[in-house]
């Protein structure tokens, strides 16, 4: 039995009780909360504000509109449709392969952490022999990039099961996501505050430490339960943006030490520091406000919301500061610390 999921030509949905009502549905009793075990469903999905596309998705997985999920799901009115739902496990990793709202958002994050991976052994086969790199270098470099891989890793798997049918699996998810995240900005200082305070091993221990320690507070924080309740959720970015901001107070004690803005290396790096601050402020501001599909609910259900900005955002973060990161690698490589250490 073959069954149709509708929307009307103005793009709102037709809700599985409506077409139900009309006959045109699938006539199981139990309701949008079970998923089908027919075969194929035909869904139209919109990407634009006009075309609609069929789209076969497998038997067992079918897609429902925001009305009809769990309400732990329900995180973005904005996105109307194409959800995943009720699914068990086995389900869930099938459902990497059809296309739902989350299948840009899996496979972004996927493609990622091989791109992080096939950097991590290139890196370590070709770029740090050429230089003659120490074991400091190799083990800064691969904490580094095994905390982007960790990152996008903690995401894919939160996307993809994050439509599990049991509410704590998902949460459990969840909580891993976001502790992912801060294990990606431990990926970032880790080899920032080694490069920058490279000849001042003091302070080098000193931020190492602290970062550290933050990192480990908020990812405890993380993993706790309450972390994910509604209450909390302008804390959580608060916590995220304390986390971040923090950085800046090692770059400016290390620009002072370093010579102030005249100093040659300031003004090299300086600019690898800012950019990487202006990809991340953008992307909270895409994570937070929930544009664009704000102006434009249902439209932008499958490819252009704002999480998939953000998940972009995130890679092109990590990526260019890994660049930075190998920048001022090969200026330490270049140029010997002056023979008086700065105890500033
Ligand atoms: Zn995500």
């Amino acid at each position: 039995m073959r069954s149709m999921y509708y929307k009307t030509p103005n793009g709102t949905n037709w809700t599985y009780t409506k077409l139900k009502a009309l006959g045109q549905a699938k006539t199981d009793s139990s309701g949008p909360a079970m998923p089908q075990k027919s075969a194929q469903t035909a869904h139209y999905i919109e990407l634009g504000s006009y075309q609609y596309w069929p789209v076969l998705v497998p038997r067992d997985i079918r897609l429902y509109t925001y009305e009809q999920i769990p309400a732990f799901l329900r995180e973005n009115p904005y996105i109307t449709d194409g959800y995943r739902a009720y699914l068990p496990s086995r389900l869930c990793i099938k459902s990497l392969f059809i296309l739902s709202n989350e299948t840009v958002n899996i496979w972004s994050h996927l493609l990622a952490f091989l791109l992080f991976f096939c950097l991590g052994v290139y890196n370590m086969a070709s770029v740090l022999p050429s230089i003659g790199a120490s074991r400091d270098d190799y083990v800064i470099y691969s904490i580094g990039l095994f905390c982007f891989q960790l990152c996008m890793l903690c995401s894919v798997g939160y996307h993809l099961f994050c439509c599990h049918r049991s509410e704590k699996t998902s949460r459990r998810w969840m909580a891993l996501d976001y502790a992912g995240v801060s294990i990606g900005i431990l990926g970032c200082y880790v080899p920032g505050v080694f490069y920058t305070f490279y000849c001042n091993n003091y302070w080098r221990q000193v931020y190492l430490v602290t970062v550290l320690a933050m990192i480990l507070a908020v990812f405890f924080a993380q993993i706790h339960p309450q972390y994910l309740s509604k209450q909390w959720k302008q804390l959580r970015s608060l916590i995220f943006c304390l986390v971040a901001g923090y950085g800046l107070i090692p770059t400016a004690h290390w620009i002072c030490i370093t010579g102030g803005f005249s100093s040659e290396l300031v003004q090299a790096f300086v600019p690898h520091v800012l950019g990487m601050y202006f990809i991340a402020a953008l992307a909270l501001i895409f994570y937070v406000s929930k544009v664009p599909e704000r102006y434009f609910p249902g439209q932008v259900n499958y490819l252009g919301s704002s999480h998939q900005v953000w998940h972009l955002l995130l890679v092109l973060m990590f990526y260019w500061w890994h660049q930075s990161s190998g920048f001022i690698m090969a200026y330490r490589h270049s140029q010997p610390c002056p023979d008086v250490p700065q105890h500033a």
